[in-house]
């Protein structure tokens, strides 16, 4: 499996850096992000490294959305979200700052939740 030692998700998925794990399969790792913009705020992450959309192949995009949607559904109803927001920000103009490929997961609330 692709790994830069530098990359600090690559850490957290080999569990050098400790998170709050929400899902894992054999290709994808979902975690709760440390700045919570909304309860349940979370991270989907390749387990291999892919700097982002840009160097995302087809086929680990593929694992990782085939797992999207029920990682989705887990959220909204382990927090009775009524929505839920997924967002990617793809290199530093765009407001990438880890650069290791990750959709944010974000359950929303209603009017003053946080975010939008
Ligand atoms: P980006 O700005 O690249 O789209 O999002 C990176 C996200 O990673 C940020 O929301 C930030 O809070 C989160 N993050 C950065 N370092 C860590 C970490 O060590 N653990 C966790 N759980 N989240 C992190
Ligand atoms: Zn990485």
């Amino acid at each position: 499996m692709k790994h830069d030692d530098q990359c600090i998700f690559c850490k957290i998925i080999n569990g050098d850096i400790p998170s709050a794990k929400v899902f894992e399969n054999e290709h994808v790792y979902a975690f709760l992000d440390l700045s919570q913009v909304t309860k349940g705020h979370t991270l989907v992450i390749p387990k291999v490294h892919t700097r982002n959309i840009f160097d995302l192949t087809p086929e680990v995009a593929s694992h990782l959305f085939e797992a999207v949607p029920s990682i989705a559904t887990g959220i909204k109803e382990a927090f009775s979200a009524e929505g839920l927001n997924v967002l990617n920000n793809n290199e530093e103009i765009a407001g990438q700052t880890v650069f290791h490929y990750h959709l944010h997961l974000i359950p929303r609330y209603g009017k003053g939740d946080g975010f939008g």
